[in-house]
């Protein structure tokens, strides 16, 4: 009776270890995923879907997007650390201005009165739907 329960302790302990190992390999997997795959590199901007510009997204700048009739609408897209977002925009709503910067593949900026999208994505991948989890 007491060496069936120490085998069954044992059997128990060795579950819990291969529910960890199993556990850290689908952390690894995901933080891999994460750090090396979710990211995206550049940004993309369109305006009325048309492609405006494609921005590295390593490389710090200032761009500013004019839209509309003599392009007296403005969004001005900042580039810094890795991230980008709109730092002001002459839009009605203000939306776009007011969205935290986005630095994963698949995230973006929509600014609606302007048709202005900036969509982080990868050069690689580029063109391509991205699927987003
Ligand atoms: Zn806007």
């Amino acid at each position: 009776m007491m060496k069936q329960k120490n085998v069954n302790k044992r059997h128990l302990r060795n579950d819990i270890l291969l529910i960890i190992v199993l556990l850290l390999v689908a952390a690894t997997g995901a933080a891999y995923l994460f750090l090396f795959r979710g990211f995206g590199d550049v940004v993309k901007v369109t305006v009325d879907g048309e492609l405006y510009g494609v921005y590295s997204l390593s490389q710090d700048r200032t761009e500013d997007i004019s839209t509309g009739e003599d392009g007296r609408q403005l969004n001005r897209l900042v580039i810094r650390e890795g991230k980008a977002f709109i730092q002001t925009a002459t839009c009605p709503d203000g939306i776009c201005a007011a969205h935290r910067a986005i630095f994963r593949n698949g995230e973006s900026i929509v600014c609606l009165p302007h048709g202005v999208v900036v969509t982080v994505t990868t050069a690689q991948t580029q063109g391509e739907p991205d699927v987003v989890v």
